[in-house]
């Protein structure tokens, strides 16, 4: 039991043993890699429009250090708690390891609803947030990123809060800002652009043709819509999309870029088309060619993995897919090709460290380059995964957390232990 244990770092704690049985990682050395070697539990106090005061639960959780900075996002959510958080920390150094970022990995979030705030709410607490962690950020300790409910707003908010108390513009404290603030190119799109390239190497790997797929994806958020997006880019016929608020089916086909637009404008799903309103439960276990869960962790347990009806799983988002339904897709391994997220979703950090690199050396790039270097890194961390698995007859997901925990594992044996 540690101030971690909960459904999600329980998760990924399983995960982990899966790895270190696999790679025959000495048990003594195992907490030394899986539990983070920091954590921070900040009360961020906002005045409510209202005038009154509202106290928010914020966390900020760095696993290792060993490779340099930590890098993740911030994660605006209720479900938002230590345990989460500190998975989602867990899961970014393997992402980060895997696709040969010179990062650990992080995590942060508040526990709130950031639709319940209003602009004036969210911007304070955003402020407050970004000021309770200045003893613990830097651009070469700890650099933060958007997750659910941040945007790229908050980004600017964090990094001009923080810039402020440093007395200059320090652009390199957070990525995934507004291109007109040191942004970069790209980043809005990269996460669900990735998702898009993955899946078409999937796709030359099953011999499946795009064009005229089909595709189901769960979530519109800023990973979500963008998949989908990029898939029917390719060709592919988006059948079935969700979101917190509303679900829609439509073997027919649906129109991705009105559900764009009615998201943009409205913030949410909610309201497109009721008549093609859906069980979102079941909208995942509806025959498709490819399924994009790009929401939020577990939603895929052994039950749903039994009944998926997919080709193709691209996880885009962070831990969809229980332990549990790993042993199921295991047996499916010839029918569902998985994506496992710490690749499906990475072209996001990925992007996030050319926003980085290109802060640093105040020197940007067009979004051609940003795009061609990103699809180089993805092609290639693809490439490793599918040569583990296929050398060793595991799983893919066994494969990229295998990369990923063997090259941190072999930093750390390298630096020695301090002192
Ligand atoms: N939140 C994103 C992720 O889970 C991006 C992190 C980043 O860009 O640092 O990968």
């Amino acid at each position: 039991m540690t101030i971690y244990t909960g459904p999600v770092f329980d998760m990924a704690r399983a995960q982990f043993q899966v790895i270190a049985d696999y790679l025959e990682i000495a048990q003594d050395e195992r907490d030394r890699l899986l539990y983070p070697k920091r954590a921070v539990a900040v009360s961020c106090p906002i005045h409510r429009d209202d005038g009154t005061t509202a106290v928010f639960q914020g966390y900020r959780v760095q696993h290792h250090l060993t490779l340099g900075p930590t890098k993740g996002g911030t994660r605006f959510a209720p479900s938002v708690d230590i345990g989460e958080v500190a998975a989602l920390a867990v899961w970014m150094s393997w992402k980060c390891a895997l696709t040969g970022l010179p990062y650990g990995g992080a995590k942060g979030g508040i526990t709130v609803d950031p639709h319940a705030l209003s602009r004036h709410e969210l911007e304070n607490l955003s402020r407050r947030y970004m000021q309770e962690m200045i003893p613990f950020v830097g651009p070469h300790t700890d650099v933060m990123a958007p997750d659910m409910g941040t945007n790229e707003q908050v980004m600017a908010w964090f990094m001009d809060t923080y810039s402020m108390y440093q007395g200059r513009t320090v652009t390199e404290i957070v990525t995934g800002k507004p291109v007109s603030n040191g942004g970069t190119e790209g980043r809005r799109e990269a996460t669900g652009r990735g998702v898009g390239f993955l899946t078409e190497r999937a796709c030359e790997r099953i011999g499946l043709e795009t064009a005229g797929a089909t595709a189901i994806v769960q979530g519109f958020g800023n990973v979500g819509s963008v998949a989908a997006q990029s898939l029917a880019e390719r060709g592919m016929k988006i059948v079935g999309v969700s979101d917190h608020t509303a679900c829609y089916y439509d073997p027919r086909g649906l129109d991705i870029a009105a559900l764009t637009r009615h998201a943009a404008t409205h913030g949410a799903l909610r309201g497109f088309a009721n008549e093609i309103a859906f069980d979102p439960r079941e909208l995942l276990m509806q025959p498709c060619d490819v399924l994009v869960p790009a929401a939020t962790e577990r939603v895929i347990d052994a039950a749903v993995a039994a009944k998926l009806r997919c080709r193709i799983l691209a996880e885009g988002a962070n831990g969809p897919t229980t332990p549990d339904a790993d042993l199921v897709l295991d047996q499916r391994r010839g029918e569902v090709f998985v994506i496992p997220d710490i690749l499906c979703n990475a072209g996001g950090v990925v992007v996030s460290y050319f926003e980085w690199v290109q802060d640093l050396q105040q020197f940007f790039w067009d979004e051609a380059e940003v795009m061609s270097k990103l699809y180089h890194v993805l092609q290639k961390a693809f490439a490793q995964v599918m040569a583990r698995a296929e050398r060793d007859g595991v799983s893919h997901r066994t494969a990229a957390m295998a990369i990923g925990v063997q090259k941190v594992q072999d930093a750390k044996q390298t630096r020695g232990l301090f002192p």
